[in-house]
């Protein structure tokens, strides 16, 4: 038996076949896709995905290095776009095999072709070839959900992997998951909690092909892999899952209460939601409503941004499964690690300090106005409020809240029915938090979002996993940035909610009670058991 370490991020316990996820040649197996329009589409996703990244390098590099060392990026364009190639790939798609390997057989029939070639130019293009093609099976892989194929759930182990990815991850395929990168705060790890899916990251795995098939142990709350486990060990794991699904049923008996505190204090406990599948996770753990609904998610794996008529149906749907519960739906926060590559045109330095949230947002103002308009519209059906991410100023607040009048006016005038929408903000800035007197005076509520304004606060990348013992939930100036913000918004008579992590660490249930918080939102699994806390408070 050998022992791996990993940073624990989701608690649990899994016991299974590991399968190792590797991005790369190596791994291309050939497989047989019924859905053939799907893998057709997922070719065009990685196409134009290519295609906005090849662009994109082409500027980086004009500005840095000049046009003759970009020219390479163009001619990359140009070939993405040869009907011969693609063609190639389409019709091994269309008899039935899967969009990597199709890739990888075009790239393999092009390049001896190219090889062949007498001119030391068009030789040369072979290269180019392969530069695509594995550009193209890297973007296709990046959907690792759709790529797992195994005959039974699995721990899954993967070098990294993004939000999109975990977003495509089939839940009931994957035990636990292990990254050997990664980081504890970053979104990746906020949707594992959203699926209670037990994951670990920086696993400290050595050589992760050799695990590849063998039984292992993911001790999600201790940080240990355990590869090829004795059977005592296997027996004490088990029993220790039991325990914890135990007491997971316990909480259950929760259900239907209130969450008032020993001296009376009544809090709301919300769900925190990426899209509305997830719905029916916060009505299974009873929250009282949706505190933060990502809706970047819904721009996520796609060529496009979801339309207004999308965007309705999504947000209408939400409401109709809450009928009377409050839903906040946060405006698009694309940047930073939610990488949209159709919207961001450029690869930034600091994309945690880029153009993110609210910013882009001035940038596209179509994209603003279409989710604007969609909400109002789905206002109509049920109990709807909106806020905006990353905000640093008043005079941004205003900006936005002219942005929603104007919606909601086109909308009257078109012949739609819409209610007023309350509008919040989202305190997840040092400024806004400092700021939050004056922000209180043209907000309806404010959301403390913890996982940005420990970030932004303390100038600790979430993503960076060296700098995670940097990363303190409870420095004083966090903490203080919270309490001021509470008293202010207090003040002006609105509510305040968290809606970071934070809000689901029972060891600061009480704290945030005392300071006058008045609901904590958190993923659908952490309800019950913030619920319990409040109830001991
Ligand atoms: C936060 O920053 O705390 C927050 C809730 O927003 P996100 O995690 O989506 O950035
Ligand atoms: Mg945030």
């Amino acid at each position: 038996m050998i022992k791996y370490h990993g940073k624990q991020v989701y608690e649990g316990i899994a016991i299974g076949k590991l399968y190792w996820h590797h991005h790369g040649k190596k791994d291309i197996k050939k497989r047989a896709v019924i859905d053939i329009a799907g893998e057709l589409e997922r070719l065009e996703y990685a196409v134009s995905t290519a295609d906005e990244q090849l662009r994109c390098l082409y500027e980086k590099t004009v500005k840095e290095a000049g046009e003759e060392q970009a020219l390479i990026f163009e001619i990359h364009r140009m070939m993405l776009e040869d009907a011969d190639y693609l063609n190639a790939i389409k019709e091994m798609i269309t008899e039935g095999v899967n969009a990597e390997y199709a890739v990888f057989s075009a790239e393999k029939q092009f390049v001896t072709l190219f090889a062949a070639m007498d001119d030391v130019y068009m030789k040369e293009r072979a290269v180019d070839i392969q530069d695509i093609s594995q550009r193209l099976i890297d973007l296709l892989s990046d959907s690792c959900g759709q790529e797992i194929h195994t005959t039974e759930p699995v721990v899954l182990l993967a070098e990294d992997i993004t939000p999109s990815e975990i977003i495509s991850l089939n839940r009931e395929q994957i035990l636990a998951l292990i990254t050997r990168k990664g980081s504890v705060n970053s979104h990746a790890a906020i949707l594992a909690k959203g699926k209670n899916l037990p994951m670990m990251v920086n696993a400290q795995i050595p050589n992760p092909v050799e695990l590849d098939g063998k039984l292992v142990i993911a001790d999600c709350f201790e940080g240990e892999i355990y590869v090829e486990p004795e059977k005592a060990v296997v027996l004490e794991m088990s029993r220790r899952k039991e325990l914890w699904n135990k007491k997971q049923q316990e909480l259950l008996r929760l259900k239907g209460k209130n969450n008032i505190t020993k001296d009376g204090r009544s809090i709301k406990i919300y769900a925190n939601i990426g899209n509305e599948k997830e719905v029916s996770d916060a009505i299974f753990a009873d929250a009282g409503g949706i505190g933060l609904f990502r809706s970047e998610y819904l721009y996520m794996d796609r060529t496009q941004p979801p339309s207004e008529e999308e965007q309705f149906q999504s947000y209408k749907s939400v409401l109709e499964q809450m009928p009377g519960k409050r839903v906040v739906i946060r405006t698009v926060d694309i940047g930073a690690d939610k990488q949209v590559p159709y919207l961001l045109n450029e690869t930034e330095q600091n994309p945690a300090l880029g153009c993110r949230g609210i910013r882009l947002c001035f940038e596209k103002p179509d994209i603003l106005m279409t989710q604007l308009r969609a909400i109002y519209r789905s206002s109509f059906y049920g109990n709807v409020a909106m806020m905006f991410p990353m905000v640093i100023s008043v005079e941004e607040v205003k900006i936005l809240k002219k942005m929603a009048k104007d919606a909601k006016e086109q909308l009257t005038e078109e012949g739609f029915e819409c209610n007023d929408v309350p509008i919040g903000i989202m305190i997840e800035t040092p400024a806004a938090a400092l700021l939050s007197e004056r922000l209180a005076k043209e907000a309806d509520f404010f959301s403390i979002g913890t996982n940005d304004l420990i970030q932004y606060t303390l100038a600790i990348d979430r993503q960076n996993s060296h700098m995670e013992d940097y990363y303190n939930e409870v420095h004083p100036a966090v903490l203080q940035l919270i309490e001021m913000t509470v008293q202010n918004a207090h003040k002006a008579g609105i509510e305040v909610s968290i809606c970071g992590e934070l809000a689901g660490d029972i060891m600061l249930t009480k704290q945030f009670i005392d300071m006058g918080v008045n609901e904590l939102s958190v993923p659908p699994v952490a309800v019950l058991k913030v619920r319990k806390a409040v109830i001991e408070s």
